[in-house]
């Protein structure tokens, strides 16, 4: 049985929080507990002989929970090259799009290395204690753990927008082992018709989704027409918006996911205000994933997240896929993120890692604090000045 202290001068238990939502505890030079990877206790004096000290150099946190990531894209070495245009802003989404899906008909993506990969990162690179991952649909990618102390959340990606795959894809999610996946993705507005999306939220499991990424997403939403129809039609050019896109707004996609037992809303760059309270509203079951340093890869208009924050809508963080970041560690998010939101203090980043999306989730358990009875999985963080 190993059994061991770990310290630090400074440990983040995000404990003592206020319904899950206020900031955590700050302990100075207290050590924690481990007993067989179970966290024991926290005291003011080692419970054991071997002690690990981290002192001025890291603090410690709960794991971090990364709640939406793409592990199938991790050969991609680094984000895909696009034209800069603008000076440096706001970049082709669509161009990015179409590259990606280039890349992955090439002989080079290979999914299932990519996530083996993917894997040995998180092992090798600890810190991290559960992933939202969005898996291409049908490939069983085996158990949910990785290692010990890592939750692997495998959401299948669902695509489909005309009558014959939209037919063949509801049969094939009916048949879906539901050992082999944690939540489903509808991919987007435009890849996923309004007949699939009903059936989705209606299976019962927590619903990840692609909204509002884009200004290109919005015009297609309300006047049917721009860049996004012109690479939809470059796939099929049978493409006709009006039989896939449910209603005109943002809005409209909300209203259904509302219905989903838990709604991750991936992005929502571009919701507007009713869009934003509504979230606010349902903020027990519904989020938003932002994911700071491929939100600003792509030179989309400022994220408004001390507006969400201000309205009340729950926050997480993601670090998106290696296709639009350069890895899939949550603390340079944070510190990217603090740098572009200085007015957002360093604590509500760190519960939108650990003990928010752990209590959405559902992994109270094992994950979210720093307390008697979870898992031993710690975040090390030097934390900005
Ligand atoms: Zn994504």
């Amino acid at each position: 049985m190993t059994q061991y202290s770990v310290t630090s001068d400074l440990i983040y238990t995000m404990t003592n929080v206020d319904g899950g939502v206020g900031v955590g505890g700050i302990l100075e030079k207290k050590y924690i507990n481990v007993s067989d990877k179970i966290i024991l206790s926290v005291s003011g004096k080692p419970e054991f002989k071997h002690i690990v000290d981290y002192g001025k150099t890291r603090s410690i946190l709960p794991a971090m929970i990364n709640s939406h990531a793409h592990l199938e894209l991790n050969q991609l070495k680094s984000p895909i090259k696009l034209p800069e245009i603008e000076n440096n802003y706001h970049r082709h989404f669509d161009q990015w799009l179409q590259n990606l899906i280039q890349f992955r008909k090439s002989s080079t993506y290979n999914s299932i290395k990519a996530i083996a990969e993917a894997r040995k990162y998180f092992l090798d690179n600890k810190g991290t204690g559960a992933i939202v991952d969005i898996v291409p649909f049908g490939v069983d990618f085996g158990g949910k753990n990785i290692g010990d102390d890592i939750l692997w959340l495998r959401f299948p990606e669902v695509i489909a927008w005309d009558s014959k795959t939209v037919k063949q894809k509801i049969k094939q999610i009916n048949k879906l082992p539901k050992e082999n996946f944690d939540g489903l993705s509808p991919h987007a507005p435009q890849t996923v018709s309004g007949e699939v999306l009903e059936f989705l939220v209606g299976c019962g499991v927590t619903i990840s989704m692609h909204l509002a990424e884009s200004a290109d997403e919005i015009q297609l939403l309300q006047t049917r027409d721009g860049k996004l129809l012109n690479m939809m039609r470059r796939f099929d050019e049978n493409y006709d918006p009006s039989k896939v896109l449910v209603g005109r707004r943002a809005m409209d996609y909300l209203k259904l996911l509302s219905r989903a037992p838990r709604a991750l809303v991936v992005h929502g760059n571009y919701l507007d205000e009713t869009e934003i309270q509504f979230l606010a509203k349902h903020n027990q079951t519904m989020a938003i994933v932002y994911t700071p340093r491929s939100h600003d890869y792509f030179g989309f208009r400022e994220f408004p997240l001390k507006r969400l924050l201000d309205a009340g809508v729950r926050v997480f963080l993601g670090t998106d896929s290696k296709a639009s970041t350069p890895d899939l560690n949550l603390t340079n998010e944070i510190n990217h993120a603090i740098k572009i939101h200085p007015q957002i203090p360093l604590e509500t980043f760190l519960q939108m890692t650990t003990t928010l999306p752990a209590t959405f989730l559902n992994l109270t358990k094992d994950y979210g604090t720093i307390e008697s009875g979870k898992i031993a999985a710690f975040s090390l963080i030097k934390l900005p000045k």
